[in-house]
């Protein structure tokens, strides 16, 4: 960051500071940050999908965008993945993995957000969310003047946007964050959907809390399944897609109608994929795989010209994009790259998952990718829940079986894992160093972890968490 914008972002949190209410007067684009919950980066026309029409709309987005074409979340599940593009941090920064028991750490106060950041520069925030994770409490909402959370689907979290873009002056600029769960199981979602791309009797066994049995069934393997029973889950979750992008056409349409869609940058991406059986489980948030990981990422900026970028990206990149895309002041806190004006520099690709007694990490560096679990080292109380400074710990010191090496090109789907790789010690060295140097930079205290009330615990487990 040059001196003049340093400068210049004291001066603004000065300003807002003094008077919480008053924003300083702000110039810019309109910033939309589109989050589809679990959508992998292979369900998307845009990505060269073509079994079933899953977003046409945001294929014609695509068409005027900036496509990353290879873009990874930093962890498999929500709770990890949203602070990460929200921060551009790590979760081994961020402190944020899952829930332990009825216990969950919340994003600190400290936390640089994109939402803070927009708001310190003037920009009107608002975010309509839906995903228990999500809820406030949890330190997502940092920065929003506006927050909704409540169960909703795509065709209300749109509505409510749209009366909140109406109630905003016409000449101020804004920053929307909507986040979208109706390409998640249960997937409550209209009947029309459900059936777009399958018949009633296909996807009828995976839709609603009933089926939770068989969608376990299947994943534990106590199930037999096929392909074509399969098919019919696909089915529904590309109609949850569908839905979604449908919704998102009435959006951008009307933002066409205000006049607003000129003068807005729009980016559209997944917190995390899906398995469907290709490692033996259906779901996600337990493993490194890339279907978990692979999502897709656009960038659409008025004027600027639609490219394809092929080069590994992180979703912590998101960070200092969409900051850079709205000029407005990138908070020096962030580990992401500007993949507005750097399209070219590649980083490893890290990604982290926490288990109960261990903790996996993978990095991805060229078509290799090496994945390791390190073990908890044995504690006065193996239940007690483990925090970020005993990852750390892990991450420093940390031992483990050896670590598996895939070769993505050879090996796409991550069927052959070769242990004693002759590129492990390499992978392994660089993986030792990108970690340490994350934990140089660990910036805050751990958020202070919040017990969970029943209805919450409840509302998680509705959907499998
Ligand atoms: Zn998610």
């Amino acid at each position: 960051m040059s001196i003049a914008r340093r400068v210049l972002t004291v001066l603004l949190a000065v300003v807002a500071a003094c008077d919480s209410s008053s924003r300083p007067r702000a110039h810019g684009p309109n910033v939309i940050l589109i989050c589809m919950d679990t959508v992998r980066a292979d369900h998307v026309g845009w990505n060269g999908y073509t079994k079933h029409a899953t977003t046409p709309r945001l294929d014609r987005l695509a068409a005027e965008a900036l496509v990353f074409a290879d873009a990874t979340a930093t962890a498999g599940s929500t709770r990890p993945s949203v602070p990460s593009f929200l921060t551009g941090t790590y979760p081994l920064q961020h402190g944020l993995y899952g829930r332990e028991g009825d216990h969950v750490a919340p994003l600190a106060d400290e936390a640089n957000t994109l939402a803070e950041a927009f708001d310190a520069a003037g920009w009107h925030t608002g975010a309509f969310v839906y995903n228990p994770q999500l809820a406030r409490g949890n330190g997502f909402e940092q920065g929003f003047r506006t927050w909704q959370d409540q169960q909703a689907d795509a065709q209300s979290i749109r509505t409510r946007a749209e009366a909140w873009l109406d109630e905003l002056p016409d000449d101020e600029p804004f920053f929307l964050y909507l986040h979208f769960l109706d390409a998640h199981w249960p997937y409550p979602i209209p009947e029309a959907y459900a059936t777009k791309f399958a018949d009633a009797a296909a996807v009828a066994p995976f839709q609603g809390p009933d089926s939770w049995a068989l969608i376990t069934a299947i994943g534990t393997q106590e199930r037999p399944t096929s392909e074509a029973e399969l098919d019919g889950l696909r089915a529904l979750y590309d109609g949850g897609i569908r839905y979604i992008d449908d919704q998102l056409a009435l959006f951008f349409d009307e933002l066409e109608r205000d006049g607003e869609w000129k003068d807005t940058v729009v980016c559209v991406l997944a917190d995390h994929g899906e398995e469907f059986m290709e490692h033996g489980r259906i779901g996600h948030g337990h493993g490194l795989w890339e279907n978990l990981l692979r999502v897709p990422w656009i960038v659409r900026v008025p004027g600027a010209a639609p490219e394809r970028v092929d080069v590994p990206v992180s979703l912590v990149d998101v960070f200092p994009t969409l900051l850079s895309a709205a000029g407005v002041p990138v908070p020096s806190t962030n580990e992401g790259i500007d993949r507005l004006h750097d399209r070219t520099t590649r980083t490893p690709i890290f990604a982290e998952l926490k288990e109960e007694q261990s903790y996996q990490q993978a990095l991805r560096s060229g078509e290799h990718k090496l994945v390791r679990r390190l073990r908890r080292a044995a504690g006065p109380d193996p239940n007690s829940p483990f925090k970020r400074e005993e990852i750390a710990e892990m991450v420093r010191h940390g031992t483990g079986p050896a670590p598996r090496v895939f070769d993505l090109a050879e090996d796409p789907g991550e069927h052959d894992a070769k242990q004693g790789h002759e590129l492990a010690p390499e992978l392994e060295k660089a993986l030792d160093g990108f970690g340490k140097e994350l934990l140089k930079r660990v910036r805050y205290r751990e958020g202070e972890r919040r017990e969970l009330d029943a209805a919450e615990v409840e509302r998680l487990r509705q959907l499998g968490y």
